[in-house]
Parts: structure tokens; C-alpha cells; sequence
């Protein structure tokens, strides 16, 4: 894809002055940004092909599936393979085989190179602006000046950590789940994961066989057969993730804008791990940490926890604060429906928590949101031709 270089055709008030603008920087002009190539900006940039629009794909990694490759060790999807294809191109493992980590990041850098998708990895934003109807995009060394941005970044960026987590006892080591390898990276004796949704559930299976677990927090459900038997396999997942996560929990219905707000505050159902996959293996489970006293966990009935180790599995925020327009609700979320954003068009997101369904922060997901937008830039583009 060629990428043409040319000067800032600023128009309108916020327009930056020539003295503003670094002139070390290249500037680009193209008709679409999409910023992360993972599962999201990839299946963006598979539908913007397809349409024949001028685009890049910019990528803070150096290899796209890096972010899958610094996930813990042990992990494997949860969805199984039949699930974890994106357009296009069906994952290459067994239907209901859970592909690995690493797995996944190999299927999304092959997907890429499928598709001869224009990734430049190696490349973070630091800033979008807009100046009149062009957003500008700026990098370490480039500018790129485009009608349409799409920030495909995830809800999964910015590890949230309660202030609390500064009171604890220094010898107890802490860190996010973000960064958890292995139980190698633990002090000896016990861990109390903050969090019991999916992280904390399968975080808490990977330590049971090496520390005593304790796991905090409300039980957020799960999907209530055996995950991994015949039935379960070929007739509820299916149901579950397609029908259910897909069409019925959706912005759209009554029932899907319930779960939206519980699955914003509590996060999904489990979904592998079952309660009872967790007794048996030991886990102790107890109610919420709100705090921190002499130096030890707090529970909310008061009681302290001793613990050698803390894993904070309390979620991620978007991060999107590179992001410099008024395009954020009081709670910091971003205004949108359906990844169109709210007063910035051509300014859209994609891969938020229940940004329209509840699968749009998964794979089988992406598809259908990232076509979606693509749609509405191809239909603005069209309407700007005349
Ligand atoms: C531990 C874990 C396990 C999961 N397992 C499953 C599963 O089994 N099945 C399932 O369906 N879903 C699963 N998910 C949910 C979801 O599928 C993944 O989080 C997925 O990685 C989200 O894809 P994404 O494209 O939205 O974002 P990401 O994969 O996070 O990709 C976003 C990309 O944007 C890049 N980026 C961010 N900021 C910038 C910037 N400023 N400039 C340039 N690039 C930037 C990042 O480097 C990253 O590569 C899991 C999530 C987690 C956290």
C-alpha cells in the first residue's frame, strides 16, 4: 500500500500553528488510522481492504500477538478453536481444541500476512487530535493526517489497582494480573487473588497445585454445565457464545443493556472454571477486599487476610487518554454506540467492554463490530464523494 507524504492541510480553529508543529516530524495522509493490530484492528483493516479504502495499521509491539505472548504462561483460550477464527481465514486447530496463547498470537500474525494487512509494528500513538475534519495522528516520528481514526485498542490497557494496594505490608508481594507469568514469580506460602472473574478463577487453578489460594470477591456466574463434555462442547457453547453473547445481550434489547451494566461493574461469567472445579482443587473463596489494615488485606466483614502474595485481578481500563476530545462520560467511558463516537465523526473505537454486545471484548465478536464500522467510514466516504 502506498502511503502518500504531504503537508498538513489544517482547516478550522484547532488547526496547530506552523511554530507548534515539530518540523522533524514526516507527516502521512490516508484515509483511515487504525491504532492496534490486535483481533479488532486486524478484522477493522480485513473489511477496509475489501472495500478498497487507503489505510495503516499502527502497532505499539514489535511482532502483532504480542500482546497474547505476554500473557501468563499456562494460559489457553477459553473459547475453543471453532470460536477464535477471525473473517476470513478459520482458526487451524481442531474445532474444539483451546488453542495456547502463543497459538493465538501466530494466528493473528499469519492473519495479517494472509491479508497483506499494512501494519506498522513498532509504532505508538502518543496523541489524536483533530484539526477541522481531519484527525491528526502523531507518533515518535510521524504525523498522519486522516478523515477517519479508529482506535482498536482494547478495554484490556491499563491495569486498574486499588489505592489501598500502597498500605499493604511491603514483604507481601503484589503485582496485576497483567503480569503474571508463573508461580515462580511468587513469594512461598499463600496468595490472595483480588477478583473473581475470569483471570482470578483461572489464575487461581494455574497457583492451587503450588500455594494455599485464597480468592476474593462476588461470584460473577458461570456458565452452568460441564464445559468441556460432548453436550456442552457442540450444543451449549455454541448457544451460549452465538446466541446469547451475540444477538440477545446486546445494547439493542432490554435484557442486554441489564448485562451490560452488571458485566461493566463485574465482569463476565466464568466461563471455563466452575465453583466447583475450584473447591475441589482448594481454593478457599471469601467476600470482597475494601481494604487495608496494619499492613494485611481487609475483607468486608472486617477480617484480615495474612497473605504472602496479592494478585490484583481487578481488571483493566481502556486507556484511550491519548485520545485528546471531549469524547468521554463522567465515568471516563467512552460516548459511542456501536463504535461510532459520539460528536467526532470519523472518530470511532472498537473492542470495548459491551461496546455493543456482550461479545465485543471477544474473538468471535470481532467480526461483526469491525465490520460494522468499516461500514459507516466506507458509507461516509462515499457520501464526502458526492
Ligand atoms: C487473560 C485474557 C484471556 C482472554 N481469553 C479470551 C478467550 O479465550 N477467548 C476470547 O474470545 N477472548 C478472550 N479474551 C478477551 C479478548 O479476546 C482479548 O483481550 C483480546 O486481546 C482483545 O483484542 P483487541 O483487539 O480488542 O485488543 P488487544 O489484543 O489488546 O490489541 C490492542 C492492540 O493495540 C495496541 N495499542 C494499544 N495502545 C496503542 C497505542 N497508543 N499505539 C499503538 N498501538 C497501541 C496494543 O499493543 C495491542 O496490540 C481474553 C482476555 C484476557 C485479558
Amino acid at each position: 500500500m502506498q502511503l502518500e507524504a504531504g503537508t498538513l492541510q489544517a482547516a478550522g480553529s484547532q488547526a496547530p500553528s506552523d511554530d507548534e508543529r515539530d518540523p522533524a516530524l514526516r507527516e502521512v495522509h490516508v484515509d483511515v488510522v487504525v491504532i492496534g493490530a490486535g483481533q479488532n484492528g486486524l478484522s477493522v483493516g480485513y473489511h477496509l481492504a475489501r472495500k478498497g479504502v487507503k489505510f495503516v495499521i499502527l502497532e505499539a509491539h514489535e511482532r502483532v500477538g504480542d500482546i497474547w505472548r505476554s500473557r501468563w504462561d499456562s494460559l489457553r483460550l477459553f473459547t475453543p478453536a471453532r470460536f477464535d477464527g477471525l473473517a476470513g481465514m478459520p482458526f487451524p486447530a481442531a474445532r474444539y481444541s483451546f488453542p495456547t496463547k502463543d497459538d493465538m498470537a501466530d494466528y493473528l500474525e499469519d492473519y495479517a500476512k494472509k491479508f497483506s494487512l499494512p501494519v506498522r509494528t513498532g509504532v505508538k500513538v502518543d496523541e489524536v487530535t483533530r484539526s477541522g475534519d481531519r484527525y491528526i495522528v502523531t507518533t515518535g516520528q510521524t504525523r498522519y493526517v486522516a478523515g477517519h481514526v479508529v482506535a482498536a485498542a482494547s478495554s484490556y490497557q491499563k491495569p486498574k489497582i486499588p489505592d489501598f494496594a500502597a498500605s499493604l505490608d511491603p514483604s507481601i508481594r503484589q503485582f496485576h494480573s497483567g503480569v503474571y507469568k508463573n508461580p515462580g514469580q511468587l513469594n512461598p506460602g499463600s496468595v490472595l487473588l483480588v477478583g473473581a472473574s475470569n483471570s482470578g478463577a483461572e489464575i487461581a487453578m494455574d497457583l492451587a497445585s503450588t500455594h494455599q489460594v485464597w480468592l476474593a470477591g462476588r461470584h460473577p456466574g458461570h456458565i452452568p454445565v460441564a464445559y468441556n463434555g460432548y453436550f456442552a462442547m457442540r450444543l451449549v457453547l455454541p448457544v451460549v457464545l452465538r446466541i446469547v453473547f451475540h444477538r440477545l445481550l446486546t445494547v439493542d434489547t432490554p435484557m442486554g443493556r441489564k448485562a451490560k451494566s452488571q458485566q461493566l461493574s463485574h465482569g463476565l461469567p466464568l466461563i471455563r472454571v466452575k465453583t466447583q472445579d475450584l473447591d475441589a482443587a482448594g481454593v478457599r473463596r471469601v467476600s470482597r477486599v475494601v481494604g487495608a489494615r496494619d499492613g494485611k488485606p481487609m475483607l468486608d466483614d472486617g477480617r484480615l487476610l495474612d497473605v504472602s502474595n496479592v494478585i490484583w485481578c481487578t481488571g483493566f481500563r481502556a486507556g484511550l487518554d491519548w485520545i485528546k476530545l471531549p469524547i468521554f462520560d463522567d465515568t471516563g467511558r467512552v460516548k459511542q454506540y456501536r463504535g461510532a463516537v459520539e460528536g467526532e465523526p470519523g472518530l470511532y473505537v472498537c473492542g470495548l467492554h459491551f461496546q455493543h454486545s456482550t461479545s465485543s471484548t471477544m474473538i468471535h465478536g470481532a467480526a461483526r463490530d469491525a465490520g460494522y464500522v468499516a461500514d459507516k467510514i466506507g458509507e461516509r466516504m462515499r457520501a464526502a464523494a458526492g
